[in-house]
């Protein structure tokens, strides 16, 4: 049987093995265990109840693999601190943790000590995405650009009513609306996929509409971050 230790010496309770590479376990959004977190979190209650414990434990391990720089590693057992993106790294964790310690309805049954365990990766994450989130790669994308890093500092403002976060949001969502300049300019590499969702500006369209709601005081109409933090509304 596979079995995963953390860096403190924690047994994974749940772990998902990349299909190409049987001893490959990402831990990001897109490929690893956050992603699939995620969308079992935003299932209906009934179907994760029983397992919340078992869930969270996993969530905990999770945040054992986070590095000094707030950032983590895009697999177990990767020495890199590179990637700070929504596939790969803290935009990601910032909003499984976002959800996490958010308030809506069900709330996640948090003891006070895991409550402050996830505040305090969730900061940490969020400060390292304020700090590295303008990604070269355009146009401005949920997947590895900047729309991503915005998002990830969108909800993390909403979890926390942190004003602080909501304008580190705000002002990397603006630096992602000048990206035909940036491009002209050299500053974003264009990517395969510029107009779709994950990859391309479709996403970043979406970003821009949520964050029109938060600042006209609309948030009714806040959809989240699509296929990751929208998943219950859809
Ligand atoms: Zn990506």
């Amino acid at each position: 049987m596979f079995e995963l230790k953390t860096p403190t010496g924690r047994r994974m309770p749940l772990v998902w093995r990349w299909s190409s590479s049987p001893y490959k376990v990402y831990l990001g959004a897109a490929h690893g265990v956050c992603g699939i977190l995620l969308v079992l979190l935003q299932c209906p209650q009934p179907t994760w109840d029983a397992y919340e414990e078992v869930l969270l434990e996993t969530v905990d391990c999770l945040i054992d693999f986070q590095l000094a720089s707030g950032n983590w590693p895009s697999s177990v057992g990767s020495p890199s601190d590179d990637l700070v993106q929504w596939c790969h790294g803290a935009p990601g964790m910032v909003l499984l943790l976002s959800l996490l310690v958010g308030r809506h309805e069900p709330e996640f049954a948090l003891s006070a000590a895991r409550r402050e365990t996830y505040l305090r990766a969730l900061s940490a994450g969020a400060r390292c995405v304020w700090e590295r989130g303008l990604l070269i790669k355009g146009p401005p994308n949920l997947c590895h650009g900047t729309a991503g890093s915005a998002y990830a500092l969108l909800h993390a403002s909403i979890a926390t009513d942190d004003c602080e976060l909501l304008a580190q949001g705000m002002s990397i969502a603006m630096h992602a609306a000048n990206w035909r300049e940036l491009e002209r300019g050299g500053q974003l590499v264009r990517g395969d996929s510029p107009s779709s969702l994950m990859c391309g500006v479709a996403g970043a369209a979406c970003l821009w509409a949520d964050l029109l709601c938060v600042v006209c005081g609309q948030r009714e109409n806040f959809v989240g971050f699509p296929a990751s933090l929208d998943i219950a509304q859809s």
